[in-house]
């Protein structure tokens, strides 16, 4: 899928208008539509990049972004100590449904391991 059919290019660029928690120049994060905790905030690249599978050493910033902005969010909301958990589902047996690479951020109760 290219980008110009992709839900989460256009919650990105601002096709669908959306809230947006936290917003930089590599990323943007917003509440999932369908949220698996209390708190469930998606954190994305702006750069379309199909999965975490698609990704290049060029990548490495924006991903180190994606992580350092979800650890600024979790102390910002002040989930932080208690604790949250970050997940990348990549392609089909990770679970992947939308091809536009993102993060959850997941938070507001108690988690298990393993994931099912
Ligand atoms: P995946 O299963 O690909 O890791 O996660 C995709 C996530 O995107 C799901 O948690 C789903 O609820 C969320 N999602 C799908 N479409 C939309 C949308 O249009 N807006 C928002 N905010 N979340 C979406
Ligand atoms: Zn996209």
């Amino acid at each position: 899928m290219g980008s110009e059919d992709c839900i989460f290019c256009k919650i990105a660029d601002g096709r669908i208008p959306s809230t947006f928690v936290h917003e930089d120049e590599t990323c943007v994060a917003f509440n999932d539509l369908s949220p698996q905790a209390p708190t469930h905030i998606l954190i994305i690249p702006r750069k379309h990049i199909d999965s975490l599978a698609q990704t290049e050493p060029d990548h490495a910033v924006t991903l180190g972004q994606m992580l350092v902005t979800a650890a600024e969010i979790a102390k910002n909301k002040g989930f932080s100590d208690d604790g949250y958990r970050v997940v990348i589902n990549t392609n089909s047996d990770g679970g992947q449904t939308v091809f536009h690479l993102h993060m959850h951020l997941l938070a507001g109760r108690q988690f298990v391991f393993p994931p099912g």
